[in-house]
C-alpha cells in the first residue's frame, strides 16, 4: 500500500465538515463520508469524486432564513 493510501484510508473525518467516515470495503482505495463527500485515488494522487455540500447546505439554509417573507 502506498503511503498516501495509507493516508486516505486513515482519515476518519470529512476534512471540510467533520462528517464521520462511512464503512468502506477492504481493499478499497476510495473513502466516503457521511456529509457525501468522496475521496479517492487516482493514478497515485489523492483527489476529489464528491466535494464536501456541508457548506453549500448551510448557505442555502442561511439564505432561505435571510429571505424568509415576514407577516406584517
Ligand atoms: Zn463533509
Amino acid at each position: 500500500m502506498t503511503r498516501r493510501m495509507q493516508f486516505l484510508m486513515s482519515r476518519h473525518k470529512c476534512p471540510a465538515c467533520g462528517s464521520p467516515r462511512r464503512e468502506s470495503s477492504a481493499g478499497s482505495s476510495v473513502a466516503r463520508f457521511e456529509c457525501g463527500a468522496v475521496f479517492a485515488l487516482d493514478n497515485g494522487v489523492i483527489a476529489v469524486r464528491t466535494v464536501c455540500p456541508a457548506r453549500c447546505e448551510r448557505a442555502a439554509r442561511l439564505w432561505n432564513d435571510q429571505t424568509r417573507e415576514r407577516a406584517l
